[in-house]
């Protein structure tokens, strides 16, 4: 048996908590403390028990006036599982344009969310197509 603490980020009044925890090879949790309401005893179980992240990334624009647009996912995922879900990003090319709420992937690594877009990237002009293709950074 361990104990651990935590800060609660539901809402701003950040409670300190402490969760028992049965630290067999999957933790367990017996007892929650210090939380003021049941939502800070849930996100407590929760960041013991299996843990989950929002992640924001960027991914790289063909075409685009901007090279990167940025991603996140909708829903949180599991801490385990964010190295593969960042690799899967990672490989990630999209064609201009871009638009905000454009989903990228959908189940990435398996995960129950989708990655979308969280910025517009417009299409490129003519000229820095041009300019670009001579540098050869764009295919078109
Ligand atoms: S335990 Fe409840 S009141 Fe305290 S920070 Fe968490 S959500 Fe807010």
């Amino acid at each position: 048996m361990s104990a651990r603490e935590f800060t609660c980020v539901v809402c701003p009044n950040g409670c300190s908590i402490v969760v028992e925890v049965d630290d067999d090879e999957t933790p367990v949790v017996a007892k929650v403390r210090g939380n003021v309401c049941k939502r800070g005893e849930e996100w407590a179980r929760q960041e013991v028990e299996n843990p989950l992240r929002t992640i924001a990334s960027s991914v790289s624009v063909s075409g685009g006036d901007f090279p990167l647009a940025s991603v996140r996912t909708t829903r949180p995922i599991p801490l385990g599982k964010i190295r593969d879900v960042m690799e899967t990003i990672r490989q990630v090319t999209l064609a201009a344009p871009v638009e905000i709420g454009d989903v990228v992937l959908v189940s990435p690594a398996g995960c129950d969310t989708e990655v979308i877009a969280t910025r517009g990237v417009g299409s490129a002009s003519r000229d820095v197509r041009r300019a670009a293709k001579a540098k050869g950074g764009m295919k078109e």
